[in-house]
């Protein structure tokens, strides 16, 4: 039996269609991503890492939440005083921030290592793995397997320092470079 040709040609067409959705309601069916805050302050650049990073994880279906991103230098200044500065001059600077004060206890652990961190030019971002609406702080696992997604995406990731491990951080490779290049109007503002 002979099959026309047309016929052919439209049985190609739906099974290229199917294969063709099909990837894409798969992926639209696992995206069950809550941001805690818009990525609209980062980096125009690091922004597609952080959302590519939110889509692999759910990939592997691990849900994340974004919960830090952007941080001007006033809110860097006062996190880089906790721990190192006596308590009320770190509530003095995180006044002066409009963050809400802290006590004693808070006030005795170094939350920062750095001075000037990629956060204050967008290129770092703070995530936590989330199950059941629950973000899962002490989920060692669920860390490394979203740190090495984040690695293998081209990022550093907190998790892999020496001294102060920083698990829920990530930033742009080279970030210094990058800021210098593409910040200049945000250097010169602050
Ligand atoms: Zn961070």
């Amino acid at each position: 039996m002979r099959v026309p040709n047309g016929v052919l040609k439209i049985v190609f067409v739906v099974i290229l269609f199917f294969f063709l959705l099909l990837p894409v309601s798969l992926e639209s069916y696992r995206w069950e991503i809550r941001l805690e805050i818009g990525l609209s302050n980062l980096n125009y650049q690091f922004r597609r890492y952080v959302e590519k990073f939110v889509m692999e994880c759910s990939k592997e279906g691990i849900s994340v939440w974004i919960y830090n991103t952007y941080r001007s230098r006033a809110v860097q200044n006062a996190l880089y005083a906790q721990g190192r500065e006596p308590l009320e001059v770190v509530n003095l600077l995180r006044q002066k921030a409009k963050l809400e004060p802290i006590d004693e206890r808070k006030n005795r652990y170094v939350v920062t290592k750095l001075r000037v961190s990629a956060h204050n030019y967008g290129l770092a971002a703070d995530f936590v793995p989330v199950v059941d609406g629950k973000p899962q702080w002490y989920n060692d696992e669920l860390w490394l397997r979203c740190g090495y997604i984040a690695l293998n995406l081209g990022m550093e990731w907190g998790g892999m320092w020496k001294g102060l491990v920083d698990k829920p951080h990530i930033q742009m490779k080279n970030w210094r470079k990058v800021a210098t290049f593409n910040h200049l109007e945000r250097l010169i503002i602050e």
